[in-house]
């Protein structure tokens, strides 16, 4: 049974240490491939919405340029307009991405993803990171060992 658990990456808590409850959940969920879409790899279902500090910390730019248009409303922008820009530079109107935001994490543009105050996803998130990880890591053994 021990041997299991090694295996699957699981460690014994050490001392002092108290069991994360949410975390082992993901881990267990993600190994047998209960949270994750077979076929896309994703969040099933829509990802939470952004937290509320990462909302409140997108800069605010004013538009410099013609042509540019809003991914949501797909207006276009009039030069010296105020606009929200998220980390990956896309820019919306900001009653347009707040409202967005309020209902799931990503760029509807790009799907890069913010943070979000939802403890579950953020365990499935960094899980989903480890496992890619390990996965990598493996392959990269595999290489050494028969290339
Ligand atoms: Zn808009
Ligand atoms: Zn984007």
């Amino acid at each position: 049974m021990a041997d299991y658990f090694h295996e699957m990456g699981w460690r014994e808590l050490g001392e002092g240490e108290t069991p994360n409850h949410l975390l082992h959940m993901a881990r267990f969920l993600i190994d047998f491939g209960i949270y994750e879409d077979q076929f896309t790899g994703q969040w099933p279902r829509l990802p939470p919405p952004a937290s509320v500090e990462a909302v409140n910390n997108l800069p605010e730019v004013v538009i410099d340029k013609e042509g540019r248009d809003c991914p949501i409303c797909l207006k276009k922008f009039n030069i010296n307009d105020k606009a929200k820009e998220m980390p990956c530079h896309h820019v919306f109107h900001a009653t347009c991405i707040l409202t967005w935001l309020k209902q799931t994490n990503s760029c509807p543009f790009c799907r890069h993803e913010l943070p979000t105050d939802d403890e579950g996803y953020e365990a499935f998130k960094k899980e989903k990171k480890r496992s890619e990880q390990r996965q990598e890591s493996l392959a990269t053994l595999h290489d050494s060992m028969f290339s």
